[in-house]
Protein backbone atom coordinates (compact mmCIF):
# COMPACT_ATOMS: atom_id res chain seq x y z
CA UNK A 1 0.00 0.00 0.00
CA UNK A 2 1.55 3.51 -0.83
CA UNK A 3 0.05 5.15 2.16
CA UNK A 4 -1.46 8.88 2.09
CA UNK A 5 1.18 10.37 4.46
CA UNK A 6 4.68 8.91 5.99
CA UNK A 7 7.12 10.65 8.43
CA UNK A 8 10.39 10.57 6.89
CA UNK A 9 12.85 9.95 10.25
CA UNK A 10 16.26 9.65 10.06
CA UNK A 11 19.51 8.58 12.09
CA UNK A 12 20.13 12.74 12.85
CA UNK A 13 16.34 12.17 14.94
CA UNK A 14 17.52 9.15 16.31
CA UNK A 15 20.52 10.72 17.95
CA UNK A 16 19.03 13.75 18.83
CA UNK A 17 16.34 12.50 20.87
CA UNK A 18 18.93 9.67 22.47
CA UNK A 19 20.61 12.22 23.82
CA UNK A 20 17.33 14.30 25.45
CA UNK A 21 16.66 10.36 27.21
CA UNK A 22 19.87 10.55 28.67
CA UNK A 23 20.20 14.21 29.78
CA UNK A 24 16.95 13.15 31.54
CA UNK A 25 15.64 16.58 30.91
CA UNK A 26 12.30 15.69 29.52
CA UNK A 27 9.63 18.34 29.36
CA UNK A 28 10.24 21.84 28.08
CA UNK A 29 13.46 23.32 28.20
CA UNK A 30 17.01 23.92 26.57
CA UNK A 31 15.35 22.14 23.32
CA UNK A 32 12.25 23.90 22.98
CA UNK A 33 14.04 27.20 23.26
CA UNK A 34 16.18 26.29 19.86
CA UNK A 35 13.38 24.85 18.25
CA UNK A 36 11.19 28.03 18.94
CA UNK A 37 14.31 30.45 18.19
CA UNK A 38 15.07 28.32 14.38
CA UNK A 39 11.46 27.89 13.60
CA UNK A 40 11.33 31.85 14.57
CA UNK A 41 13.81 32.53 12.11
CA UNK A 42 12.41 29.99 9.65
CA UNK A 43 9.32 31.69 9.03
CA UNK A 44 10.74 35.59 9.29
CA UNK A 45 8.25 36.08 12.77
CA UNK A 46 10.26 38.16 15.87
CA UNK A 47 8.72 35.25 18.68
CA UNK A 48 7.80 31.63 18.12
CA UNK A 49 6.51 29.59 21.48
CA UNK A 50 5.66 25.83 21.18
CA UNK A 51 3.03 24.17 22.15
CA UNK A 52 1.80 20.61 22.45
CA UNK A 53 0.07 20.40 19.28
CA UNK A 54 -1.56 22.35 16.39
CA UNK A 55 -4.89 22.64 18.01
CA UNK A 56 -3.29 23.74 21.20
CA UNK A 57 -1.57 26.32 19.47
CA UNK A 58 -4.70 27.95 17.66
CA UNK A 59 -6.55 28.08 21.27
CA UNK A 60 -4.01 30.15 22.55
CA UNK A 61 -3.56 31.86 19.81
CA UNK A 62 -6.66 32.97 20.22
CA UNK A 63 -6.92 33.60 24.25
CA UNK A 64 -3.78 35.40 23.95
CA UNK A 65 -4.48 37.52 20.74
CA UNK A 66 -7.92 38.80 24.22
CA UNK A 67 -10.73 37.02 21.39
CA UNK A 68 -13.66 35.63 24.18
CA UNK A 69 -17.24 36.02 24.88
CA UNK A 70 -19.26 37.85 22.91
CA UNK A 71 -16.70 37.77 20.07
CA UNK A 72 -17.30 36.66 16.30
CA UNK A 73 -14.39 34.78 14.12
CA UNK A 74 -14.75 34.54 10.66
CA UNK A 75 -13.47 30.95 9.39
CA UNK A 76 -13.44 28.90 6.54
CA UNK A 77 -16.20 25.80 6.79
CA UNK A 78 -13.87 23.35 4.49
CA UNK A 79 -11.14 22.54 6.94
CA UNK A 80 -10.38 20.56 9.32
CA UNK A 81 -12.61 20.74 12.34
CA UNK A 82 -9.67 21.75 15.08
CA UNK A 83 -9.67 25.79 13.83
CA UNK A 84 -13.49 26.64 14.44
CA UNK A 85 -13.12 24.41 17.64
CA UNK A 86 -10.54 26.33 19.19
CA UNK A 87 -12.87 29.47 18.31
CA UNK A 88 -15.43 28.07 20.75
CA UNK A 89 -12.88 26.97 23.45
CA UNK A 90 -12.52 30.95 23.61
CA UNK A 91 -16.04 31.31 24.27
CA UNK A 92 -16.11 32.63 20.81
CA UNK A 93 -18.79 32.04 17.75
CA UNK A 94 -17.33 30.86 14.38
CA UNK A 95 -18.88 32.61 11.64
CA UNK A 96 -18.15 30.19 8.30
CA UNK A 97 -17.89 32.31 4.96
CA UNK A 98 -17.89 30.07 2.01
CA UNK A 99 -14.49 28.86 -0.05
CA UNK A 100 -13.22 30.28 -3.56
CA UNK A 101 -13.73 27.38 -5.82
CA UNK A 102 -10.39 27.47 -7.43
CA UNK A 103 -7.96 27.28 -4.62
CA UNK A 104 -10.13 25.56 -1.78
CA UNK A 105 -8.96 28.62 0.79
CA UNK A 106 -11.70 31.01 2.12
CA UNK A 107 -12.75 33.85 0.13
CA UNK A 108 -12.33 37.30 0.26
CA UNK A 109 -15.38 38.35 -0.79
CA UNK A 110 -17.61 36.25 0.97
CA UNK A 111 -15.84 37.12 4.18
CA UNK A 112 -16.68 40.96 3.65
CA UNK A 113 -20.11 39.85 3.57
CA UNK A 114 -19.98 38.28 7.01
CA UNK A 115 -18.48 41.82 8.69
CA UNK A 116 -20.76 42.65 12.07
CA UNK A 117 -19.69 45.14 14.29
CA UNK A 118 -18.83 41.47 16.66
CA UNK A 119 -16.11 40.62 14.32
CA UNK A 120 -13.53 40.78 16.01
CA UNK A 121 -11.09 38.19 14.23
CA UNK A 122 -10.38 36.70 10.96
CA UNK A 123 -8.87 32.89 11.34
CA UNK A 124 -7.68 31.39 7.82
CA UNK A 125 -6.49 28.31 6.52
CA UNK A 126 -4.09 28.41 4.72
CA UNK A 127 -5.26 24.54 3.41
CA UNK A 128 -3.61 21.42 1.96
CA UNK A 129 -0.54 24.01 2.10
CA UNK A 130 -1.57 26.54 0.01
CA UNK A 131 -1.68 30.11 1.09
CA UNK A 132 -4.79 32.30 1.10
CA UNK A 133 -5.17 35.70 -0.85
CA UNK A 134 -3.02 37.35 1.61
CA UNK A 135 -3.50 40.63 -0.75
CA UNK A 136 -7.34 41.25 0.08
CA UNK A 137 -7.06 39.35 3.16
CA UNK A 138 -4.48 42.19 4.82
CA UNK A 139 -6.51 45.02 3.17
CA UNK A 140 -9.68 43.76 5.06
CA UNK A 141 -7.43 43.32 8.18
CA UNK A 142 -6.56 46.82 7.69
CA UNK A 143 -10.13 48.45 6.78
CA UNK A 144 -12.03 46.62 9.15
CA UNK A 145 -9.29 46.73 12.16
CA UNK A 146 -9.07 42.74 12.56
CA UNK A 147 -6.72 40.42 14.42
CA UNK A 148 -5.53 38.00 11.66
CA UNK A 149 -4.89 34.55 13.02
CA UNK A 150 -3.82 31.96 10.54
CA UNK A 151 -4.25 28.47 10.66
CA UNK A 152 -0.31 27.12 8.82
CA UNK A 153 -1.18 23.92 10.50
CA UNK A 154 -0.30 22.44 6.66
CA UNK A 155 1.41 25.13 5.48
CA UNK A 156 5.30 24.96 6.79
CA UNK A 157 7.60 27.46 4.61
CA UNK A 158 4.67 28.37 2.23
CA UNK A 159 4.65 31.46 0.90
CA UNK A 160 2.65 34.53 -0.56
CA UNK A 161 4.57 37.26 -2.65
CA UNK A 162 7.57 35.68 -1.19
CA UNK A 163 6.73 35.98 2.19
CA UNK A 164 6.16 32.86 4.33
CA UNK A 165 2.56 32.02 5.75
CA UNK A 166 2.89 32.31 9.54
CA UNK A 167 4.91 36.24 9.41
CA UNK A 168 1.60 37.72 8.40
CA UNK A 169 -0.89 37.07 11.25
CA UNK A 170 -0.45 35.51 14.41
CA UNK A 171 0.83 31.95 12.97
CA UNK A 172 -0.31 28.46 14.19
CA UNK A 173 1.31 25.28 13.21
CA UNK A 174 0.96 21.48 13.79
CA UNK A 175 3.46 19.00 13.68
CA UNK A 176 1.26 16.15 13.88
CA UNK A 177 2.93 12.89 11.38
CA UNK A 178 1.40 13.44 8.68
CA UNK A 179 2.17 17.00 8.43
CA UNK A 180 5.13 18.83 6.03
CA UNK A 181 6.78 18.98 9.20
CA UNK A 182 7.13 16.10 11.92
CA UNK A 183 7.35 16.18 15.80
CA UNK A 184 4.27 13.20 16.59
CA UNK A 185 2.51 15.34 18.83
CA UNK A 186 3.49 19.42 18.68
CA UNK A 187 2.57 22.97 17.75
CA UNK A 188 3.96 26.10 17.15
CA UNK A 189 2.92 29.94 17.40
CA UNK A 190 4.67 32.70 15.23
CA UNK A 191 3.62 36.31 16.21
CA UNK A 192 5.46 39.62 15.16
CA UNK A 193 3.30 41.27 18.42
CA UNK A 194 5.20 41.03 21.70
CA UNK A 195 1.50 41.08 23.92
CA UNK A 196 0.78 38.14 22.56
CA UNK A 197 3.69 36.16 22.75
CA UNK A 198 4.01 36.90 26.23
CA UNK A 199 0.61 36.66 27.09
CA UNK A 200 0.76 33.01 24.78
CA UNK A 201 3.96 31.81 26.88
CA UNK A 202 2.20 31.78 29.87
CA UNK A 203 -1.05 30.62 28.79
CA UNK A 204 0.70 27.60 27.30
CA UNK A 205 2.39 26.68 31.07
CA UNK A 206 -0.69 27.25 33.91
CA UNK A 207 -0.92 31.55 33.37
CA UNK A 208 2.49 31.18 35.45
CA UNK A 209 4.61 34.39 35.20
CA UNK A 210 7.34 33.02 38.02
CA UNK A 211 7.77 29.71 39.98
CA UNK A 212 4.21 29.30 41.39
CA UNK A 213 2.80 32.46 40.46
CA UNK A 214 -0.60 32.10 38.46
CA UNK A 215 -1.91 35.50 36.92
CA UNK A 216 -4.26 34.02 34.73
CA UNK A 217 -6.08 30.89 33.97
CA UNK A 218 -3.97 29.34 31.82
CA UNK A 219 -3.55 25.31 30.54
CA UNK A 220 -0.66 22.82 30.01
CA UNK A 221 0.09 23.29 26.56
CA UNK A 222 4.15 22.40 27.07
CA UNK A 223 5.95 20.84 24.71
CA UNK A 224 8.36 18.14 25.61
CA UNK A 225 12.33 18.03 24.49
CA UNK A 226 11.78 15.05 22.90
CA UNK A 227 9.48 16.65 20.84
CA UNK A 228 11.46 19.72 19.98
CA UNK A 229 14.75 17.96 19.49
CA UNK A 230 12.76 16.16 16.27
CA UNK A 231 11.62 19.30 15.16
CA UNK A 232 15.12 20.67 15.01
CA UNK A 233 16.48 17.97 12.86
CA UNK A 234 13.12 18.20 10.85
CA UNK A 235 13.33 21.95 9.81
CA UNK A 236 16.88 21.69 8.40
CA UNK A 237 15.27 19.11 5.69
CA UNK A 238 11.75 20.89 5.43
CA UNK A 239 13.09 23.00 2.59
CA UNK A 240 14.27 19.74 0.77
CA UNK A 241 10.91 18.01 1.99
CA UNK A 242 8.21 20.76 0.26
CA UNK A 243 10.67 20.51 -2.66
CA UNK A 244 10.10 16.85 -3.46
CA UNK A 245 6.63 17.27 -2.80
CA UNK A 246 6.59 20.36 -5.16
CA UNK A 247 8.27 18.38 -7.75
CA UNK A 248 6.26 15.35 -6.89
CA UNK A 249 2.76 17.16 -7.27
CA UNK A 250 4.17 18.40 -11.20
CA UNK A 251 4.62 14.99 -12.29
CA UNK A 252 0.97 13.91 -11.21
CA UNK A 253 -0.54 17.30 -12.22
CA UNK A 254 1.00 16.61 -15.89
CA UNK A 255 -0.58 13.23 -15.37
CA UNK A 256 -3.91 13.70 -14.12
CA UNK A 257 -4.58 16.87 -16.17
CA UNK A 258 -4.89 14.01 -19.30
CA UNK A 259 -7.63 12.64 -17.67
CA UNK A 260 -10.97 13.84 -18.82
CA UNK A 261 -13.44 14.58 -15.47
CA UNK A 262 -10.56 15.03 -13.09
CA UNK A 263 -9.45 18.39 -11.91
CA UNK A 264 -5.97 18.63 -10.86
CA UNK A 265 -5.19 21.35 -8.07
CA UNK A 266 -4.60 24.87 -8.88
CA UNK A 267 -1.95 26.41 -7.91
CA UNK A 268 -2.91 30.53 -7.61
CA UNK A 269 -0.66 33.55 -8.35
CA UNK A 270 2.23 34.59 -6.37
CA UNK A 271 2.45 31.87 -4.03
CA UNK A 272 4.41 29.08 -3.60
CA UNK A 273 2.04 26.36 -2.78
CA UNK A 274 4.14 23.40 -0.54
CA UNK A 275 1.43 20.35 -0.97
CA UNK A 276 0.84 19.15 2.23
CA UNK A 277 -2.11 17.00 0.44
CA UNK A 278 -2.81 16.75 -3.89
CA UNK A 279 -6.06 17.28 -3.74
CA UNK A 280 -8.08 16.97 -7.09
CA UNK A 281 -11.37 17.25 -8.17
CA UNK A 282 -13.79 14.40 -8.99
CA UNK A 283 -16.14 15.75 -11.36
CA UNK A 284 -19.80 14.00 -12.79
CA UNK A 285 -17.96 13.93 -16.14
CA UNK A 286 -15.82 11.18 -14.78
CA UNK A 287 -18.46 8.65 -14.78
CA UNK A 288 -17.47 7.37 -11.56
CA UNK A 289 -18.16 8.86 -7.88
CA UNK A 290 -15.11 9.79 -5.81
CA UNK A 291 -15.73 7.19 -3.34
CA UNK A 292 -16.04 4.76 -5.52
CA UNK A 293 -13.01 5.89 -7.04
CA UNK A 294 -11.66 6.33 -3.80
CA UNK A 295 -12.32 2.71 -3.16
CA UNK A 296 -10.97 1.59 -6.52
CA UNK A 297 -7.78 3.13 -5.68
CA UNK A 298 -7.56 1.58 -1.96
CA UNK A 299 -7.73 -2.23 -3.97
CA UNK A 300 -4.97 -1.46 -6.48
CA UNK A 301 -2.73 -0.19 -3.36
CA UNK A 302 -2.97 3.67 -3.32
CA UNK A 303 -4.64 5.09 0.12
CA UNK A 304 -6.26 8.02 -0.97
CA UNK A 305 -8.61 9.85 1.24
CA UNK A 306 -11.13 12.60 0.75
CA UNK A 307 -10.34 15.81 3.37
CA UNK A 308 -12.67 16.41 3.87
CA UNK A 309 -15.75 14.91 3.47
CA UNK A 310 -18.44 17.02 5.48
CA UNK A 311 -17.73 20.24 5.98
CA UNK A 312 -17.78 21.30 9.67
CA UNK A 313 -20.96 23.54 9.50
CA UNK A 314 -22.71 20.25 8.92
CA UNK A 315 -21.07 18.62 11.33
CA UNK A 316 -23.36 16.98 14.08
CA UNK A 317 -21.90 18.97 16.66
CA UNK A 318 -22.00 22.26 14.79
CA UNK A 319 -25.40 21.24 13.50
CA UNK A 320 -26.94 20.94 17.29
CA UNK A 321 -25.31 23.93 17.70
CA UNK A 322 -27.83 25.68 15.65
CA UNK A 323 -25.64 26.30 12.12
CA UNK A 324 -27.88 26.27 9.00
CA UNK A 325 -25.55 28.10 6.75
CA UNK A 326 -25.94 27.48 3.34
CA UNK A 327 -22.57 27.16 1.96
CA UNK A 328 -22.42 25.91 -1.69
CA UNK A 329 -18.93 25.32 -3.01
CA UNK A 330 -17.67 24.62 0.40
CA UNK A 331 -20.69 21.40 0.59
CA UNK A 332 -19.86 20.94 -3.77
CA UNK A 333 -15.98 20.60 -2.84
CA UNK A 334 -16.89 17.88 0.26
CA UNK A 335 -18.31 16.00 -2.06
CA UNK A 336 -15.97 15.98 -5.16
CA UNK A 337 -12.57 16.59 -3.73
CA UNK A 338 -9.65 13.48 -3.54
CA UNK A 339 -6.45 13.51 -2.13
CA UNK A 340 -3.68 11.29 -3.36
CA UNK A 341 -0.27 10.35 -2.07
CA UNK A 342 2.19 13.32 -2.71
CA UNK A 343 4.57 13.10 0.34
CA UNK A 344 8.70 13.34 -0.03
CA UNK A 345 9.04 9.44 0.55
CA UNK A 346 7.22 8.55 -2.54
CA UNK A 347 9.51 6.73 -4.89
CA UNK A 348 9.27 7.30 -8.84
CA UNK A 349 7.68 4.06 -8.86
CA UNK A 350 4.76 4.71 -7.08
CA UNK A 351 4.35 8.11 -8.53
CA UNK A 352 4.52 5.82 -11.80
CA UNK A 353 1.92 3.50 -10.10
CA UNK A 354 -0.64 5.86 -8.96
CA UNK A 355 -0.56 7.78 -12.38
CA UNK A 356 -1.45 4.22 -13.90
CA UNK A 357 -4.00 3.54 -11.71
CA UNK A 358 -6.04 6.83 -11.89
CA UNK A 359 -5.71 5.99 -16.06
C1 LIG B 1 -3.55 19.18 11.71
C2 LIG B 1 -4.38 20.39 11.66
C3 LIG B 1 -4.77 21.06 12.83
C4 LIG B 1 -4.58 20.52 14.21
O1 LIG B 1 -3.32 20.14 14.54
P1 LIG B 1 -3.07 19.05 15.71
O2 LIG B 1 -1.60 19.13 15.91
O3 LIG B 1 -3.53 17.74 15.16
O4 LIG B 1 -3.84 19.48 16.90
C5 LIG B 1 -5.44 22.26 12.70
N1 LIG B 1 -5.77 22.76 11.51
C6 LIG B 1 -5.43 22.13 10.36
C7 LIG B 1 -5.82 22.75 9.06
C8 LIG B 1 -4.75 20.92 10.40
O5 LIG B 1 -4.46 20.29 9.27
Amino acid sequence: MIPISRPVMGPEEIKAIEEVLRSGALTQGAKVKTFEEQFAAYIGAKYAIATNSGTSALHTALLGSGIGTGDEVITTPFSFIAAANAVLYAGAKPVFADIDEASFNIDPEKIEENITNRTKALLVVHLFGQPCDMGQIMKICRENGLTLIEDACQAHGAEFDGKKVGAFGTGCFSFYPSKNLVTGEGGMITTNDKKVAEKAEMIRNHGQTKTYVHDMLGYNYRMTDLAAAIGICQLKKLDAFNKKRIKNAEFLTKEIGKIDGLIPPRVMPNVKHVFHQYTIRVTEDFGMSRDELKQRLGKKGIDARAYYPIPIHKQPLYKKLGYRDDLPISEKAANEVLSLPVHPSLTGGDLKKIVGAMK
